[in-house]
C-alpha cells in the first residue's frame, strides 16, 4: 500500500552530485537537463545508440560505469491514443522493462535516489475527480491507454517493493497530459496539442476549408507544460517530505472542443472544425488533485495559451530550418 503519511526526510541537494537523466533527447529528459543547468551538478547522459535500456546487461553495465548518485528517469515509450492503440505490445514491454532494468541495476550499484515518471492514465478511467493519488488500482483502467497505465503501475510497486526490501529511494511522480519543447508531431503518434497545431497549420497552408478533429471534441484534458513539469521534479527531490507518489499537475482543464478552438485562434486557422466520432475519445476526463504537491508550496507557471503558442512558434523554426537544410 502506498502511505498518505508525509514522512520528512534528510534534505537533499544536487550540489556536486552526478545526475543521469535517462531519455534526455526525449520531451521530458530534455526539459529536465534544460531545468538541471540551474542546479550546480553533474549531468550524464547517453544516447540510445550507445545504451539500449531494455537490454538488463548493458543498462547494469552502463549504471556500473557511470555510478550516477541519482537518477532521473524519462526514457519512455510514449505517443497518443492511436500510438496506444495500434502498439500495446511496444507500451507494454518496453516500459517495463526499462523500469525492471534500471531499478535491479540502480540497486546494485546502489544509486541514492531515483525519480520516476508515470502518467494520470494510471489511475482509473472513472475514478472521482479530481483524482487524488488514492485512486489507484481502486478500478478498472482506460483501455485506450491501458498498456502504458499497466507498464506504469508496475513500475511504481516495483519502486516501492526495491524501497521496502533494499532500502533504494524513489520519488514517483504522477504527470497530468503533457505539452511543450521536444514535443512529437508525428501526425499518428502525437498527442492531441501536436496533432491538432500540425492539422490546423497545414489546413491554413493549403487552404482546405475544413478540419477533422479526432472524437466528440466531449473529454476533458488538464494540460501541463514539460518546463512545469521539470520544475516539479527538481523541486520534489529538494523538498523534505517524503512523498511516495506525487501528482503534477496545473489545474487548466479544457475540452478538447475548446481546445480545438483555442489551437485554430492561436494558429489563424478560420476555416471548420468537424469532429470524427469514428475516433475514440478516450477517458472522460482526467483532471489531477495536486493538493499534496501545493501544500509544499509549487505551483505552475506557464499559462495554457501561452505555452500553445511558444510551441507552434518553436516547431514552426525546426520546420523552416528542416526545409533549408
Ligand atoms: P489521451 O489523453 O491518452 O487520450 O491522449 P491524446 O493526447 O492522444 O488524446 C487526447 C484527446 O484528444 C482524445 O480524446 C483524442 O480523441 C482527442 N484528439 C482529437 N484530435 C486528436 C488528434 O489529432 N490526435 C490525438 N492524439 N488526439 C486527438
Amino acid at each position: 500500500m502506498i502511505s498518505s503519511a508525509i514522512s520528512v526526510s534528510e534534505p537533499f541537494s544536487f550540489k556536486d552530485k552526478r545526475v543521469w537523466v535517462a531519455g534526455h533527447t526525449g520531451m521530458v529528459g530534455s526539459a529536465l537537463v534544460r531545468r538541471l543547468r540551474q542546479e550546480d551538478c553533474e549531468i550524464l547522459t547517453v544516447s540510445r545508440k550507445q545504451l539500449d535500456l531494455t537490454r538488463q546487461s548493458e543498462t547494469e553495465t552502463w549504471i556500473e560505469y557511470l555510478r550516477p548518485d541519482v537518477i532521473l528517469v524519462a526514457a519512455a515509450k510514449v505517443g497518443g491514443i492511436a500510438a496506444n492503440a495500434a502498439s500495446p505490445v511496444d507500451f507494454l514491454y518496453i516500459n517495463t522493462m526499462i523500469a525492471m532494468n534500471i531499478m535491479a541495476a540502480a540497486a546494485h550499484a546502489g544509486v541514492g535516489k531515483l525519480l520516476w515518471m508515470g502518467s494520470s492514465c494510471i489511475y482509473p478511467k472513472f475514478a472521482a475527480q479530481p483524482i487524488d493519488e488514492h485512486a489507484l488500482l481502486t478500478g478498472p483502467l482506460e483501455p485506450t491507454n491501458e498498456a502504458y497505465a499497466i507498464a506504469k503501475i508496475a513500475a511504481l510497486k516495483l519502486a516501492e517493493a526495491y524501497a521496502r526490501q533494499y532500502g533504494l529511494s524513489s520519488l514517483l511522480v504522477m504527470p497530468t497530459n503533457l505539452y511543450g519543447q521536444n514535443d512529437n508531431f508525428d501526425p499518428q503518434a502525437s498527442h492531441v496539442i501536436p496533432a491538432m497545431l500540425r492539422k490546423m497549420h497545414e489546413a491554413k497552408s493549403s487552404g482546405a476549408e475544413t478540419v477533422s478533429v479526432w472524437g466528440t471534441g466531449n473529454p476533458l484534458r488538464e494540460f501541463l507544460h514539460v518546463d512545469d513539469l521539470a520544475d516539479a521534479c527538481c523541486f520534489l527531490m529538494k523538498s523534505e517530505a517524503n512523498l511516495p507518489l506525487t501528482n503534477v499537475g496545473s489545474g487548466d482543464e479544457i475540452s478538447i472542443r475548446d481546445l480545438a478552438y483555442l489551437v485554430a485562434d492561436i494558429v489563424g486557422y478560420r476555416g471548420e472544425i468537424l469532429f470524427d466520432t469514428s475516433k475514440p475519445d478516450g477517458a472522460p476526463r482526467k483532471l489531477l488533485n495536486c493538493s499534496r504537491l501545493a501544500s509544499l508550496g509549487w505551483k505552475p507557471k506557464v499559462n495554457l495559451r501561452s505555452g500553445i503558442d511558444e510551441l507552434y512558434t518553436r516547431w514552426r523554426a525546426s520546420v523552416r530550418q528542416f526545409e533549408q537544410s
